[in-house]
């Protein structure tokens, strides 16, 4: 089973749009419901009224949460929040929040507050950009530590980890990653997992790709690039693309 997540991103402007465009992917998710588990994970906003409409096999994500359960955050939500609007997902990490400041810490927090509300994180990991030495993998060998190293082994295979390079993600990206990179670097966080737990634990945690997938490169990250499943981004708002 292919495990397809949508990442929103901040759109659309109006709930009636986000409201059709989730029907829209409610069909797709019953069509191909065989072989593939679709999610979208949506701006906060949109979570109250899309949790009226999206059912099961499709399922509701968000897109981020506060690290901590203090009420004095201004502007954030908690992981209780967003479950209690029907999300089953939320991806934590993203390269666009780690931008603004989202620290290894905060997603470590953030996961396991996911994980106390029976939300499946999706871990998003990812270099900022490549270099000749291999410095970039300590990079990402840090981010999976710093979420795994704060749990308990027999809630890591509840994770999902998303493999988002970033210098391949958005608009700005330099250029598509190849599936031969994907496959690398999923080997890589495996044996990652595998020295803190073991074999059998890194092989049952799903590890996505994201970051510039569209409909001719998607399937060559799965075939050739051992992905579990994808996260595309700015592509997920277009139901036909998706
Ligand atoms: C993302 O937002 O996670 C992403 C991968 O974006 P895009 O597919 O638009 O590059």
């Amino acid at each position: 089973m292919v495990l397809l997540v949508g990442n929103w991103k901040m759109a659309p402007e109006k709930a009636k749009d986000a409201l059709s465009l989730a029907k829209k992917v409610q069909v797709l998710a019953r069509t191909h419901k065989k072989n593939i588990k679709m999610v979208i994970c949506v701006p906060g906003v949109h979570l109250s009224a899309l949790s009226k409409v999206v059912k099961a096999p499709l399922s509701l994500g968000g897109q981020g949460i506060s690290p901590s359960n203090e009420i004095a955050q201004t502007g954030r939500e908690s992981a209780g929040m967003i479950a209690s609007y029907g999300a089953s997902y939320c991806i934590v990490g993203h390269s666009e929040s780690r931008a603004r400041g989202e620290s290894d810490t905060d997603v470590a927090h953030a996961t396991q507050l996911l994980l106390q509300k029976k939300v499946t994180p999706i871990v998003c990991i990812g270099e900022k950009e490549r270099d000749a030495h291999g410095w970039y993998l300590s990079s990402v060998k840090s981010q999976v530590e710093a979420v795994i190293g704060a749990l308990p082994k027999q809630l890591l295979k509840k994770l999902v980890f998303a493999y988002e390079p970033v210098w391949a993600i958005g608009k700005d990206a330099l250029r598509e990653a190849t599936a031969v990179e994907c496959r690398e670097m999923i080997i890589f966080i495996r044996k990652i997992i595998a020295d803190a737990s073991d074999e059998k634990v890194a092989k049952a945690v799903s590890i996505l790709y994201g970051g510039s997938v569209d409909e001719n490169n998607g399937a060559s990250f799965i075939d050739q690039g051992e992905a579990d499943g994808l996260l595309p981004g700015r592509l997920s708002l277009d139901p036909k693309r998706f």
